[in-house]
């Protein structure tokens, strides 16, 4: 039999995370997808770097805040569905949506889209037969700088999150070289020029020609001046590719339900997260209007905001907003576990 939840979330990054969270604050039903095999969305890119940015939070990990937001955003056991890319969203009536997937339909009163900026996939290095190094040391997301202490790194990119890469990498590293396909690094310009008193070997106008492999290891690159053909070659215990990334929204290209859009790619909203569908809702990264905040923070307004809508849309009686946390008695219980431990300690 199918279920018709109050919302269906389309996923699970902070923006997903923190609408289940509330929605379960104000006393609604949800399911989160996402097509990864874990949740916390873009922040599984930079689990390493340090974010300044998350109101009240000290500077940490992206990793702990993502722990921290899947924590939360699974209090209220939302029902959570991995490793399923949504390909469509149906409307049978104001009050009944149906988000497809490959293999099952799933049925909702509400829809939120939180895809952030879709289906994320780095850009390859276009060598034949160079993923099967990928389990061990070609990488396109660095899940920990650890590994890289006493390596000898080749970072390939001349953009922001190569440059930075290397920065964080430079001081832990045996050597590191980054080479970069154009004349300059298009990183800030005053952290390209760090690059040299951390001792990082910067190499222009050459682009990585072919790899030079023991079994399933790199062992040195071929790397090719794009003018004059000459060719180098450096001896790697790992490299870093950082080419950018595909950013796949076929889900809101294609869907029945037709969104309006921007840059033939963001959901056109409101600061009310509506859409010009009455019972489908856009959040996070994905959603575009005059005042948009493209931030964590952003994604968690955004989420309170869209469930207080999906409340009142659903009871046109219940409030405009839910009642603050520190009020509600939906926490009772557990707040006097951390209050007992609090007076305890
Ligand atoms: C390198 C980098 C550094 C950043 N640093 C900071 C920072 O310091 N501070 C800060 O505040 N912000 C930072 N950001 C921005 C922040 O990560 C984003 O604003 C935030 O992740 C957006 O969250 P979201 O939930 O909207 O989307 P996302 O995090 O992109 O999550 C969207 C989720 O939707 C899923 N999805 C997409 N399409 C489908 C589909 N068809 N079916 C199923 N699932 C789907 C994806 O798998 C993903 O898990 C940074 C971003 C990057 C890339």
């Amino acid at each position: 039999m199918k279920q018709l939840l109050d919302i269906t979330i389309i996923g699970g990054g902070p923006a997903g995370l923190y609408a289940a969270f509330y929605a379960g604050l104000r006393g609604l039903k949800v399911r989160i997808i996402d097509q990864n095999n874990t949740l916390g969305g873009k922040l599984n890119l930079f689990p390493e770097k340090i974010v300044w940015d998350a109101g009240g939070i000290p500077p940490q990990p992206a990793a702990e805040i993502m722990q921290n937001l899947i924590k939360q955003g699974t209090t209220f056991n939302p029902e959570v569905i991995l490793n399923t890319v949504v390909t469509d969203i149906k409307k049978e009536n104001d009050y009944h949506f149906i988000v497809e997937t490959s293999d099952k339909s799933y049925h909702s009163k509400t829809v939120i889209v939180a895809v952030g900026s879709g289906i994320i996939k780095p850009i390859k290095l276009d060598i034949e037969g160079a993923d099967r190094y990928e389990v061990n040391n070609l990488h396109y997301v660095v899940p920990s700088l650890k590994r890289f202490k006493d390596k000898r790194v080749l970072i390939s990119g001349g953009g922001n999150a190569a440059v930075d890469w290397a920065h964080d990498i430079a001081p832990i590293a045996k050597s590191v070289h980054i080479i970069c396909r154009k004349e300059d690094f298009k990183g800030h310009e005053e952290t390209v020029r760090q690059l040299d008193d951390l001792g990082v070997i910067k190499i222009t106008n050459q682009t990585i020609h072919s790899l030079i492999a023991d079994e399933d290891e790199i062992k040195q690159v071929e790397i090719i001046h794009n003018t004059d053909d000459t060719i180098q070659i450096l001896d790697v215990d790992d490299v870093i590719i950082n080419h950018g990334f595909h950013m796949d929204c076929e889900l809101l290209n294609d869907s029945t339900v037709q969104f309006e859009r921007v840059d033939d790619f963001y959901i056109k909203g409101n600061a009310n997260t509506s859409t010009n569908t009455p019972g489908i809702y856009a959040i996070g990264d994905i959603l575009k209007h005059d005042a948009k905040v493209n931030l964590i923070i952003g994604c968690f307004h955004d989420a309170a905001t869209s469930i207080n809508q999906i409340k009142m849309y659903l009871d046109p009686n219940a409030p405009s907003y839910g009642i603050v946390s520190s009020h509600n008695p939906i926490f009772e219980e557990e707040n006097e576990k951390i209050k007992k431990k609090l007076f305890e300690s």
